[in-house]
């Protein structure tokens, strides 16, 4: 589905990025992951490596304009052109909100935001050079209704969906598409680290009793990434087996 596609995946070294990285090879793309450190991002193609998935990796701070700009520009030179960009890389949160400081409602916003313009902001000229592209943010479910603690998580998911519908409008008449795909709890290391006591009352309201698995939202990514779904822009795609309510 993905045959000659180049993709970029932010957060590609684990949980969903890293399954996507995965769907993404199976479908013939060219795929470049990125990470937080050069140690995981190593890691990563290492391990890939062995599973016979070949695949480059960088780990820019995604903070940082400049360095985004050089990374691309590596990935320009060597493929000649980004068609996909994933923007995957995110951080949750789950204190009260007057446990949670100034900084660390910051810190969520600007991995979860900012980076995100930051990277379409770089990439947006070469899909307009190439006269097309796809960019898929992952947002999630908290971004429908909200959560009942860690409120900087859905406040950036709220953001993201607002980015994805607004860009969409904008890059439209240049043929890129914008989407994003909204998961529901997700069996990665990110739900790893949030207690029992919030997840297992959680799975009781999931209409199709499970938590996804990380397949299930690359999958999602896969469709909207290739040219199946070429006339879907500015859509938020649920994935959550109908537990958005
Ligand atoms: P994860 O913690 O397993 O992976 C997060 C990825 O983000 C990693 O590859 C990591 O390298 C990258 N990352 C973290 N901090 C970074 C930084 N400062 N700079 C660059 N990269 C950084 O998480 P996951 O569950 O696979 O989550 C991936 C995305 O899915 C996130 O945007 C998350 O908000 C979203 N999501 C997850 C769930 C879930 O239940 N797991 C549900 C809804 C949405």
């Amino acid at each position: 589905m993905l045959e000659n596609k180049v993709a970029v995946i932010t957060g590609g070294t684990r949980g969903i990025g890293l399954e996507t990285v995965k769907v993404f090879k199976e479908n013939k793309a060219n795929v470049i992951l990125f990470g937080s450190r050069k140690e995981t991002v190593d890691q990563s193609i290492q391990k890939l490596k062995k599973e016979n998935i070949e695949v480059d990796g960088f780990y820019p701070d995604l903070m940082n304009e400049e360095e985004i700009a050089k990374v691309i520009e590596k990935i320009i030179n060597k493929y000649g052109h980004i068609d996909i960009l994933v923007n995957n890389a995110g951080i949750s949160a789950n204190k009260k909100i007057e446990d949670t400081t100034t900084e660390e409602f910051t810190k969520i916003m600007d991995l979860n935001v900012k980076a995100m313009f930051n990277t379409i902001k770089t990439v947006t000229p070469y899909m307009k050079k190439n006269k097309g592209g796809v960019i898929l943010n992952t947002s999630s479910m908290v971004s429908i209704y909200g959560q009942p603690s860690g409120v900087g998580y859905p406040t950036s998911k709220f953001a993201v969906n607002g980015l994805t519908k607004s860009l969409a409008r904008e890059l439209a008449p240049f043929n890129i598409r914008v989407n994003a795909v909204a998961p529901g709890i997700t069996n990665t290391d990110m739900v790893a680290k949030l207690p029992k006591e919030m997840i297992e009352p959680l799975i009781k309201t999931i209409p199709l009793g499970r938590i996804g698995e990380p397949r299930d939202i690359a999958n999602a990514f896969l469709f909207l990434g290739s040219d199946m779904a070429n006339y879907i822009t500015g859509v938020i795609l649920s994935v959550d087996g109908a537990a958005r309510s």
